[in-house]
């Protein structure tokens, strides 16, 4: 089993990125780790650039998100984490696969056509052969699963696509005329339910860093005052808290709050409210406060420590860097040989 994930570097990383993304590559690496399976994970970098963006941004979240994934478990010895930039095999396979990859698949990726909106005329060509490079990234390791959320299974199938044209048409024969394939089709698969992280101050907008109000959020770099302080003051409702889930309906911000309550204590919601139902938000929102304190600050304090660390990130850059060139040189060399490339 080898497993290939990506996210785009960003920077404030806060609650929801913790919940919703970083969480799910710990919890895998542990899992695909206990199978004696390899765990890739890559900062997007590459296709950063496909949206407008400020370069010096984009290199000081790199190296944040880098700081983040460690302080929140992610193990540059067990798991291979890298940047795609010092990989440039993933660019050299992407362009290998613009050649087997059709317009009128890209034409019809929903991303890009959400993305690019009404002006496709001035969207980049990175946007639009995005998944060209994501089909890549995961087909050079000869990826055999990929985690993917909802709006990521149409280019995984795309991966597919591109995998299973790219064996009919160039695929070496063995000494039995029978083909070698050379890429793995990459199976999805479907992460658990991430949870979805609402606002402090609105139940009904995620909790995201461009939230004016620093108050909706709690930042990975909050110490413990903060957050106690963040958590007192989150927008709720007169009402007592519900015994059961269903009491939750119509109330988003309450829901919010029992919902980080629950995956803070890796216990269900129910669980939640029947230890509080009937408490009011002056008894639960202390507690919550406590368990969000106790599970954050040892996060934080790596995280503070290692972001400043610029010579230790660059060198767990590097040396994941170096991991993924070595897995991903031997699926480049076949790819060049069957298109009959000379090299
Ligand atoms: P933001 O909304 O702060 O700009 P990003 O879009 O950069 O966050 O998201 C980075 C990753 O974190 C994505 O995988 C996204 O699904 C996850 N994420 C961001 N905000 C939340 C949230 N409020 N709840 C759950 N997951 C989130």
């Amino acid at each position: 089993m080898r497993i290939v994930s990506g996210i785009q570097p960003t920077g404030n990383l806060h609650l929801g990125n913790y919940l919703g993304a970083i969480r799910n590559w710990v919890s895998m690496q542990d899992e695909v780790a206990a199978q004696g399976g390899d765990s890739l994970y890559f900062l997007a970098d590459l296709h950063a650039i496909s949206m407008p963006h400020d370069p010096a941004t984009l290199s000081a979240n790199t190296r944040e998100m880098v700081a983040a994934l460690v302080a929140c478990g992610v193990d540059p010895d067990r798991s291979i984490l890298f940047n795609q930039t010092q990989v440039p095999q993933h660019a050299e396979l992407q362009w290998l696969l613009n050649g087997t990859a059709r317009m009128g698949w890209l034409n019809r990726m929903t991303q890009w056509k959400d993305k690019a909106g009404k002006n496709r005329e001035g969207a980049s060509v990175a946007l639009f052969t995005y998944p060209v490079l994501q089909a890549a990234d995961v087909l050079l390791y000869q990826a055999t699963h990929v985690p993917v959320g909802e709006d990521q299974k149409q280019h995984l199938e795309l991966a597919r696509d591109i995998a299973q044209k790219f064996n009919n048409d160039f695929a070496p024969k063995d000494e039995n005329g029978e083909d070698v394939p050379v890429f793995t089709l990459p199976a999805p698969i479907i992460p658990p339910e991430a949870a979805r992280i609402m606002s402090l101050r609105d139940g009904s907008s995620k909790m995201s860093k461009s939230d004016p109000s620093d108050m909706a959020r709690i930042n990975l770099t909050d110490d413990a005052d903060t957050i106690m302080q963040k958590v007192k003051k989150a927008k709720t409702d007169p009402e007592p808290l519900p015994s059961e889930k269903e009491g939750l309906e119509g109330r988003a911000e309450a829901r919010n709050l029992v919902g980080i309550y629950a995956v803070m204590a890796g216990t269900t919601m129910e669980a939640v409210l029947s230890d509080f139902g009937g408490e009011g938000f002056g008894k639960f929102k202390p507690a919550l406060g406590e368990l969000l304190v106790e599970k954050l600050a040892p996060i934080n304090a790596r995280f503070v420590e290692l972001r400043s660390d610029r010579g230790a990130l660059d060198a767990i850059l590097r040396k994941g860097s170096e991991k993924a060139r070595a897995l991903a040189v031997p699926t480049l060399d076949k790819a060049y040989e069957a298109l009959g490339l000379v090299r």
